[in-house]
């Protein structure tokens, strides 16, 4: 394994994250590499396609304060410093890439699960980072399996 100077902990908010989260501290700690977080709001107009004439602003601010706080509190377990504390909007794999080549990431550390029948038919969130990655993607499987 080389070294990283700097990895990305891709973090959904639930209990898993701090799962995630820890094992990307046991590569950054003996290394000392910059550890950066990112949760990925996906806008709630894609699950409803507009197709709802409802006003979602008022929910989806309140999705994000929630968001903030959460990842904040995750944070805070490995003192990461706000700016480094990324809320991104859009789809988590396309926003990932993205973040990951601004903030010049030479790993990103995600969760994955051991899905079979049709949830593995419909993909994980760590296959759809790792097509396309630019950097090195680690996925650990989540304990839940
Ligand atoms: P999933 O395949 O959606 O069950 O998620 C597996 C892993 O993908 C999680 O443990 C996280 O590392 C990452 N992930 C899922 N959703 C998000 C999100 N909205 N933002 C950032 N990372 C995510």
């Amino acid at each position: 394994m080389g070294k990283y100077k700097h990895i990305l902990v891709a973090v959904d908010l639930t209990d898993e994250g701090k799962q995630v989260v820890a094992r990307a501290s046991d590569i950054a700690q003996p290394q000392g590499s910059t550890l950066s977080l990112v949760h990925a709001i996906e806008p709630l107009s894609y699950a409803y396609g507009g197709d709802i004439p409802m006003d979602l602003t008022s929910i989806q601010e309140e999705i994000e304060q929630q968001a903030k706080l959460k990842l904040a509190a995750l944070a805070a377990t490995l003192d990461i410093p706000k700016e480094r504390q990324h809320i991104v909007y859009g789809r988590p794999e396309v926003e990932i890439h993205k973040l990951s080549k601004k903030q010049e990431v030479d790993l990103v550390v995600i969760g994955s699960h051991g899905r079979h029948g049709f949830a593995l038919l419909l993909g994980s969130t760590a296959n759809a980072v790792l097509h396309g990655a630019s950097c090195d993607i680690r996925a650990f499987r989540l304990k839940s399996d």
